[in-house]
């Protein structure tokens, strides 16, 4: 038998090592013998562990480890047990550190991350003698609250001090190469607990598992499925079928957690049969390393893979974010949707709550904790602790208040507010007759340039010019600015874009205009996939034609504009409380062009899973 080759930077979790030992371990080690290829679709569009290391050069291909779903799969069936997951992941950290690991992909996952450890979510509920937590995690609060509660209080019997914690591990931030983040929050709250007296923490997810047991230090880590075993059940009675198991691949090593959740099954009075990949052998959910968000074709692979093992039994699993995401694809529940819901489970009824009520929940949650445990200490996480600059917004704000203090400071001194008037201002626009709509147009024109948002223009039009003029000026000033930026990245300054956009998605964007020339214009006209100032760039990277590019624009930047033009064009009016009736039909407009990105992609989801 191989033994496992860890690679002697990695045999301390918590190095933080230069990424040249890593990629120089890979190439003395591996033997490219292609067998985690065959497995793993991000190795099979990239190359084999050895050759990615030999070639890989951080100024090109920073984009590329953020699509590897760090599950191990790779460790599990190298003859050698190297551990190309270890080199992916101090890949997204040396991009992180040097700049080039913020993708705008990312934001969603990042603010989830962030409401989980907010004050508003957390909690710390310790009783006297308490020296063992419930940590439930994000995501089961979220979707199955009740479950939480029926957990925590059939183990409570067992532990009569068992603490509760909400609150968030950060394993987000840890998978996406944030280590100095990820260790300032966790090691906040490991700290915590050590200092309070706590050192055993029962955990629902597989993901604090693994964070827990890496990084825990002294706290021992244990899943509630363990725990539950050394229970007398809860009575839900017993149930008969036949079941397949999922088991997550954050825990692919913890064989006795997959005893466990097998134990728990047959005590229940179910049949498991295993898919191909079980155990150590498992897949991921799709979920893992936040690959969706960047390469949904290579999450959806995985899910696919899924599917077919399934081959239709009900799934169970003890992840809560992989049964939410193989859900919709497979029926797939959790393992606590069985014990407390039996029967609904089976027949595919458990009910499981999804966004936005799961942030509700949360709060729900939060509420029954506070009101039915006795705490001798409690807390919230502080707030001071996310030290990270919100990426300009809260300057942004600062901006925009200051700003508009100073305009209206401005417009009284010089007697302006007259001026506030809808019709005098229109008219003294007018009095500068085509000065006033040539000098709004070109200033529209070069706000993309200088990644300014164009809305506050768009807005402006409708208020200066009337809904009329307002949206020939306003198309015309933005078809300008997004042909003005389109020049300048094909001609001017394409070492800079290209320096930009060298993430996956950009490459993804070139591709697609490759196949659909013009369409994918006016797809992400209507569909904002992309920061639109850096998009009107990155167009000029691809092959589109200049010509179709400006029509294609011009053409679908259209129903956006005329519908932020009639609200605005009786803006003024509806402030003095005077609402008419074009601000109402602009107000609906607004709302309808908003929501075809949200309507886009529950359309994309359904249609992804059905196939
Ligand atoms: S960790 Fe998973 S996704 Fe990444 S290379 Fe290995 S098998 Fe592929
Ligand atoms: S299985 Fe191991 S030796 Fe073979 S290509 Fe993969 S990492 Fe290299």
């Amino acid at each position: 038998m191989k033994t496992k080759q860890t690679c002697p930077v990695i045999a301390d979790p918590d190095n933080v090592s230069p990424l040249s030992e890593h990629l120089v371990w890979m190439v003395e080690k591996c033997t490219a013998c292609g067998i985690c290829q065959k497995e793993c679709a991000f190795l099979r569009k990239y190359g084999q562990p050895k050759e990615i290391a030999q070639s890989y050069d951080p100024n090109l291909d920073s984009g590329m480890a953020f699509e590897c779903s760090l599950c191990k799969l790779c460790t599990e069936v190298c003859p050698f047990k190297l551990d190309p997951a270890a080199m992916f992941l101090e890949m997204r950290r040396d991009a992180v550190r040097q700049g080039k690991g913020d993708f705008p992909q990312h934001r969603a996952i990042r603010n989830y991350e962030k409401q989980g450890f907010s004050s508003l979510f957390s909690y710390y509920g310790l009783p006297h003698g308490c020296d063992t937590v419930f940590f439930p995690g994000c995501g089961l609060p979220g979707t199955r609250p009740d479950k939480v509660i029926k957990l925590f209080t059939h183990l409570q019997k067992s532990i009569p001090a068992l603490g509760i914690v909400l609150d968030c591990c950060t394993k987000p931030s840890h998978d996406l190469g944030d280590q100095i983040f990820f260790k300032t929050m966790f090691f906040e709250l490991k700290n915590y607990l050590l200092e309070k007296g706590v050192t055993k923490i029962i955990v629902a997810c597989p993901n604090c598992y693994k964070v827990f047991r890496q990084y825990g230090g002294e706290l021992t880590v244990t899943t509630a499925y363990e725990a539950l075993l050394q229970t007398d059940l809860p009575a839900t009675g017993l149930i008969s079928g036949t079941v397949t198991v999922h088991d997550p691949c954050a825990i692919r090593f913890e064989e006795s957690i997959h005893d466990a959740a097998r134990d728990l099954l047959s005590r229940k009075g179910l049949q498991v049969e295993e898919m191909k990949h079980h155990r150590r052998q498992t897949i991921c959910c799709g979920e893992g390393g936040s690959v969706g968000f960047l390469a949904p074709e290579l999450s959806q692979e995985w899910s696919g893979i899924r599917k077919i093992e399934a081959d239709g039994r009900t799934t169970l699993t003890y992840c809560s974010g992989c049964a939410n995401y193989l859900n919709p694809v497979t029926p797939t529940f959790h393992l606590l949707d069985l014990f407390f819901e039996p029967e609904a489970t089976i027949t595919g009824k458990a009910k499981v709550s999804r966004s936005p009520f799961t942030y509700l929940n949360r709060l729900k949650l939060k509420r029954y904790f506070r009101k039915h445990l006795d705490p001798a200490i409690s807390r919230e996480r502080p707030k001071n602790l996310d030290t990270r600059p919100s990426k300009g917004s809260l300057l942004k704000r600062i901006a925009i208040i200051i700003l508009l203090i100073g305009a209206i400071i401005g417009a009284r001194a010089a007697n302006l507010e007259q001026y506030l008037d809808q019709d005098k201002l229109r008219q003294l626009i007018q009095g500068y007759g085509a000065l006033g709509p040539l000098v709004f147009m070109g200033l529209y024109a070069i706000t993309p340039c200088l990644f300014l948002p164009g809305l506050p223009f768009t807005i402006a039009a409708g208020i200066l010019f009337g809904p009329f003029w307002g949206v020939v000026y306003a198309i015309c000033g933005a078809t300008m600015g997004a042909t003005l930026a389109f020049l300048l990245g094909r001609y001017a300054g394409r070492d800079w874009v290209k320096q930009k956009l060298s993430g996956p998605r950009w490459k993804q964007l070139d591709q697609e205009v490759e196949k659909h020339g013009w369409k994918v214009v006016a797809f992400t006209r209507l569909i904002p996939l992309f920061p639109y100032n850096l998009l009107n760039f990155a167009f000029g990277l691809t092959g589109v034609k200049l010509l179709h590019y400006i029509v294609a624009s011009f053409i679908f930047m259209l129903p956006a504009c005329i519908a932020y033009i009639l609200l605005s064009s009786s803006l003024l009016e509806a402030l003095k409380g005077r609402i008419s009736p074009a601000f109402i039909v602009g107000l609906l407009a607004v709302i309808m062009v908003s929501s075809i990105p949200f309507f886009y992609n529950r359309y994309k989801k359904k249609k992804d899973n059905k196939s």
